[in-house]
């Protein structure tokens, strides 16, 4: 790629911060168990118990890190979890996958919970290595109390990439630096390019509504890194790929925002968080 430049001055390390992402494009389709979708059916094995809620009391650890409280009353029976998405490694090898699995399972529960940053799904985050299911299992209908916006409807990916840069909030003390951006500012450079909301796998959060903050591993301290989108609206922006659908998968978060999951760059299994924006 040609050096990147800021106000027609070349900027050492600014080349460094473009991340691509993969726009996933979502649009309505039939997907199988052994394909990556939007609120499919899933590859579960039928000897795992189905998930449930994770936002409990006790908090469960395998949850993510996020201080989910209440949604649902948390002294009677914990709600089911649906599928939200399901990414194959041979689809998907920009998704970090833990040593010995090949497909990531994101569930949701479809009601709306309270935590510090936001309103929405609780999530969970599952890996497994394909090749150990054999009988498939079927899933459990969705709570009856389920939020219809938050009931994910099957979708099928044509992916694109688009390279993408952060937005100020982002930006490395060094950059800041060498384009002379006071310590205090709050926008971003003059004629900085867009950073456009979509589905997509990697690149860099938009943080239009939502406050960058607390995105440390609980784990090991790490920065926790953006490393899926999943939009409420899908429109023609960024790629120049033509979009049938505005809102395919079915699902509105929030204000028609997108919510982000955020993983552990020195470990996938880490705590995640997620933050809708
Ligand atoms: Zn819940
Ligand atoms: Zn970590
Ligand atoms: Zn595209």
């Amino acid at each position: 790629m040609r050096q990147l430049t800021y106000g027609g001055v070349p900027i050492p390390g600014l080349n460094d911060l473009v991340r691509t992402a993969i726009r996933l494009h979502p649009a309505p389709g039939e997907p199988r168990h052994d394909e990556s979708h939007f609120g499919g059916p899933l590859l579960w094995p039928s000897d795992e118990p189905w998930p449930e809620c994770p936002v409990t009391w006790p908090p469960d650890p395998d949850a993510s890190d996020d201080a989910w409280a209440g949604g649902h009353p948390l002294d009677g029976p914990v709600p089911v979890m649906v599928s939200a998405a399901q990414f194959f490694r041979d689809d998907f090898p920009e998704l970090p996958f833990p040593e010995g699995t090949d497909v990531l399972q994101i569930l949701f529960c479809p009601m709306q919970h309270n935590s510090p940053h936001h309103q929405g799904p609780a999530v969970r985050l599952v890996w497994r290595d394909s090749g150990e299911v054999e009988d498939i299992a079927d899933p459990p209908p969705a709570p009856e109390e389920a939020d219809v916006d938050l009931l994910p409807a099957p979708c099928v990916f044509e992916p694109c990439s688009i390279d993408e840069l952060p937005r100020l909030c982002d930006f490395p003390p060094e950059t800041r630096a060498a384009l002379g951006i006071p310590e205090d500012a709050h926008d971003d450079p003059e004629g900085w390019p867009e950073l456009d909301q979509y589905s997509k796998i990697g690149g860099w959060t938009p943080w239009y509504t939502t406050d960058r903050h607390e995105l440390g591993c609980r784990e090991c301290g790490a920065e926790l890194r953006q490393t899926i989108a999943l939009a409420t609206e899908e429109d023609e922006v960024g790629c120049g790929c033509d979009v049938a659908e505005a809102q395919p998968a079915g699902w509105s978060f929030a204000r028609q925002d997108v919510l982000h999951i955020f993983t552990c760059p020195t470990d996938v299994t880490h705590p995640f968080k997620v933050r809708i924006d």
